[in-house]
């Protein structure tokens, strides 16, 4: 099943080299977790190119946790520490909009860095998957990934 959507043949090819697995149960999981908070959620995205393996949900460190997300940075850190010792890859991040879509918010854009990671993000029951790659002038542009469930 896809839970996303593509624009066009054009983007649906693109796609097709980037689709992500996940299985119902995590991500049902993630929008219910979300759905039950008010304030953004937030956390690491772990496994391959390919599959999302496991969510560890991170402290938000937001000084405007309704509108704003920030990882706590131990938790990152811990996180890196853990992959480089042989455990789970961090492929991305994912938060949440409580009062929003799925879809990259212009903060998002300007926090994020243009380095191929994915942004799982979770409206109220939705979930959409986007890469974080260069565009123009240095900045970053979201590109979205097909997530598929299975
Ligand atoms: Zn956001």
């Amino acid at each position: 099943m896809i839970a996303c959507f593509v624009e066009s043949p054009e983007t649906m090819a693109y796609h097709m080299g980037t689709m992500v697995k996940i299985s119902t149960e995590l991500l049902g999981r993630l929008i219910a977790l979300a759905n039950a908070h008010d304030e953004e959620i937030c956390g690491l995205l772990l496994g391959t190119a390919e599959r999302i393996v496991e969510a560890q949900l991170c402290p938000n460190i937001a000084a405007d946790p309704a509108h704003r997300f920030e990882i706590d940075p131990a938790a990152l850190f811990a996180a890196h520490r853990a992959a480089r010792a042989g455990g789970a890859q961090i492929i991305g991040n994912y938060h949440s909009h409580p009062y929003g879509s799925p879809m990259p918010s212009v903060t998002d854009a300007e926090n994020a860095a243009p380095d191929g990671g994915y942004w799982l993000i979770l409206g109220r029951g939705s979930a959409r998957l986007w890469r974080a790659l260069p565009g123009d002038g240095g900045r970053t542009r979201f590109i979205e990934a097909v997530l598929a469930t299975d």
